[in-house]
């Protein structure tokens, strides 16, 4: 597969300054040869590696000039995929970046798969898995701090201390497998010794580093925040005001709210995934019963509840009931409209934190920013210098290594032969393969890559 060259649109597709096509493999200086000339005669560019060249694209067909571009050829195997690489920068529009892959393709290069380039890089050794996950990730960071986290993941730290890990398990593969040839020699008791003591050590880091998944995750997929409450206390109008601009529609009948929207909005740094929602009440209406039985399931999934009450008629019976249904842990007490009951006071302590806002004029907002950053940094690792697990897959492998570990543990204490316990120690090694790709199947590569987008 690796044979061909493959080509693909590798810029946004829009109006802009430039767009840029490119092309990889080993056929991606003869086929960027066919489509461009160059004033200074053709092919004379070929012998200039990794320097930008001017010239023209054209349909060796029609003879038709396309484009004027800049394009730079890279040879093989300083490259993104360590394959000959040719990046032609057309114009930015639809149809000269169109017309320019159209060439291409017909001049021998394969349409590019999602992904594709990417996975070349890993297939061609010069990124590991959990670094080519790193480059969608960059791409997508919705915040400062996701792309923190995806730049550390590219530049190895992760795959460093998982390949750490590894290393040690090895060495203990390596002890045991002694002690199993030599089951004579007086060297059992003094290893096990050793093997307990490295397994707790692995337990230890592995366990640290699932702790930090909890805050990569935050950053990586964002925070799935409800807004909830009664119709007409200000839902529509508080998403908007966290928007910062008119994109749900506000409405003053109850119950119109009716459609789940949807944003992704930087708060302080944390993204947090909106979903605006149908009012959680009792209702006749059967489009609207739909929309509240989605409410209630979307307040079940979120990471964050929103929940806001009207300070001009504050904590009716059916505020206390929508209370009583939600899971503190996660829930922010929003007293929308204070702006029209500047002195309200209430007696009842809430066992969650209150902020008084208003929508309309933007008082409070800041208070509910740090009111949102404390809920849901609370209790978790930092973002500092040290490496954070973001996705779900890395999380998942790194739980079923701990998992073998602690088998492996227990296993010692109770005299289980060593010949079986190799086999948890291997699949603790295994499992953490996946993540840096040394141990994945093509069925799992398949689906990553299929994730990305396509010219990446
Ligand atoms: P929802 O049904 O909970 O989504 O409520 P809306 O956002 O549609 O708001 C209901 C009405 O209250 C609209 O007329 C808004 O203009 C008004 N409203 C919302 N927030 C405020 C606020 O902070 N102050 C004032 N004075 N009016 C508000």
């Amino acid at each position: 597969m690796l044979d061909d060259s493959i080509a693909a649109i590798s810029t946004s597709l829009g109006e802009g300054g430039v767009g840029i096509v490119r092309i990889s493999g080993r056929d991606a200086f003869r086929i960027a040869d066919k489509v461009i000339s160059t004033a200074g005669g053709n092919s004379n560019w070929l012998k200039e590696s990794h320097r930008m060249h001017y010239g023209r694209i054209a349909d060796p067909a029609t003879g038709k000039i396309i484009d004027e571009v800049l394009f730079s050829a890279m040879k093989a195997p300083k490259t993104y995929t360590r394959e000959d690489v040719v990046e032609i920068n057309c114009h930015g529009g639809y149809i000269p970046l169109k017309e320019t892959l159209r060439v291409v393709l017909a001049a021998g290069a394969r349409m590019a798969e999602p992904g594709e380039f990417t996975k070349r890089a890993f297939l061609n050794g010069r990124i590991d898995l959990a670094q080519a996950e790193a480059v969608i990730d960059i791409i997508r960071a919705k915040t400062e701090n996701a792309l923190k986290i995806a730049v550390s993941q590219l530049d190895g730290r992760l795959s460093e201390k998982l390949a750490f890990i590894q290393d040690k398990i090895l060495t203990m593969l390596a002890g045991m497998e002694a002690v199993i040839d030599f089951p004579e020699e007086d060297i059992q008791e003094e290893s096990n010794e050793k093997l307990t003591g490295s397994t707790g050590e692995i337990i230890g880091e592995l366990e640290a580093l699932l702790k930090l998944a909890a805050t990569g995750k935050i950053y990586r997929e964002g925070v799935k925040t409800a807004i909830i409450g009664r119709p007409n206390v200000g839902k529509s109008s508080l998403l908007n005001s966290l928007l910062g601009q008119e994109r749900a529609i506000v409405t003053s009948i109850p119950g119109t709210t009716r459609d789940i929207i949807q944003e992704t909005i930087n708060i302080k740094g944390i993204p947090l995934v909106l979903t605006d929602t149908a009012g959680l009440r009792e209702t006749e209406d059967l489009v609207e019963k739909i929309g509240v039985r989605k409410a209630r399931e979307l307040a079940r999934e979120a990471d964050l509840l929103l929940l806001v009450m009207d300070a001009q008629d504050f904590y009716t019976q059916e505020d206390k009931r929508i209370l009583r249904e939600l899971d503190f842990s996660k829930t922010i007490l929003v007293i929308n409209k204070i702006d029209l009951n500047e002195t309200l006071s209430y007696k009842e302590e809430f066992p969650i934190p209150v902020v008084k806002i208003s929508s309309l004029s933007g008082q409070g907002m800041t208070a509910l920013e740090d009111s949102i950053e404390e809920l849901i940094t609370q209790g978790k690792a930092a973002l500092s210098e040290t490496v954070i697990v973001s996705r779900a897959r890395h999380e998942d492998a790194i739980y079923r290594a701990n998992k073998h570990m602690e088998e492996l543990l227990a296993g010692f204490s109770t005299g289980v032969p060593l010949d079986l316990l190799s086999i948890d120690l291997r699949s603790a090694w295994e499992a953490l393969g996946e993540i840096n790709g040394s141990t994945v199947t093509e069925d799992l590569l398949d689906r990553i890559f299929s994730d990305f987008c396509i010219g990446k």
